[in-house]
């Protein structure tokens, strides 16, 4: 389930055709004052652990962790690598995955600032590889976008950037990790109606959103609405449909 644990030979035993190789996209960045800074690799990597385990054909590479976080520099504690360093770095991981024969390959983001990057690594290494490997990518809380709102109390801009639902999340995950005595809740105001700062909101606009004009704190959301129980039923819910994805992935045709 987990490729680093895997021997060379057990790792040619595996079936080229119906094996799903998952890597991993998170950052390492501020997180407010009361979540790590590995929140997005960590809460990521753990989703798709959870999904690979309670299958047999799925396997998850050891993730890269760091991501594209220039809108997080001005807070300390940010470790931010190029959109063309993460172009590289992917693109030799798939490469390499593909050198020994696995035809089906998932990238799995878990960091709003990888978005734009994850869309050019999704098509020009499918590219690069079509037709003989499929190449997929998402990001988990865009999948599970409706999965997350059922659940999730605060208002749009309540689970923004360790707010309501990546503070659940990690207090279900590592909650010796969060400190929530230090959390402070903001709903940030992006000064027009085509911006939005929320998990699953989503707009046709793109633009650079510096965090430090928005939060003080480097909070978008609300962790006051968090806790562990939530944490479990939003990991529960996103594993599900990442599960349906991988269903569903696991059928694309082969040439
Ligand atoms: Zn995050």
């Amino acid at each position: 389930m987990r490729y680093e644990h895997l021997s060379s030979p057990a790792i040619a035993a595996l079936d080229r055709d119906a094996t799903i190789l998952i890597v991993s996209l998170g950052a390492v960045e501020q997180h407010g004052p009361h979540l790590p800074v590995g929140t997005d690799s960590m809460i990521v990597t753990a989703l798709c652990e959870a999904a690979a385990r309670q299958r047999g054909d799925t396997v998850v590479l050891p993730p890269p962790w760091y991501g594209v976080s220039p809108h997080h520099m001005r807070f300390p504690g940010t470790v931010s690598i190029g959109v063309d360093t993460m172009r590289a770095l992917v693109g030799d991981i798939v490469d390499s995955a593909v050198t020994h024969g696995f035809r089906r390959i998932l990238l799995v983001n878990g960091h709003g600032g990888n978005g734009p990057t994850l869309d050019v690594l999704a098509t020009t290494l499918g590219h690069r590889h079509h037709p003989r490997v499929r190449i997929a990518g998402l990001t988990y809380f865009q999948l599970a976008a409706a999965e997350i709102d059922a659940i999730r109390e605060s208002a749009p801009g309540g689970a923004g950037h360790a707010g309501e639902v990546e503070t659940s999340l990690m207090l279900h995950l590592a909650p010796d990790l969060v400190g929530m005595e230090d959390a402070v809740a903001v709903y940030p105001d992006a000064g027009s109606p085509y911006l939005t700062t929320d998990l699953t909101g989503s707009s046709p606009i793109r633009t650079f959103t510096d965090f430090s004009d928005l939060s003080s704190s480097g909070v978008f959301g609300d962790p006051s609405l968090a806790d562990a129980g939530k944490g479990e039923r939003l990991f529960t819910a996103i594993v599900g449909s990442l599960d349906r994805f991988l269903d569903d992935f696991a059928g694309w045709p082969l040439t």
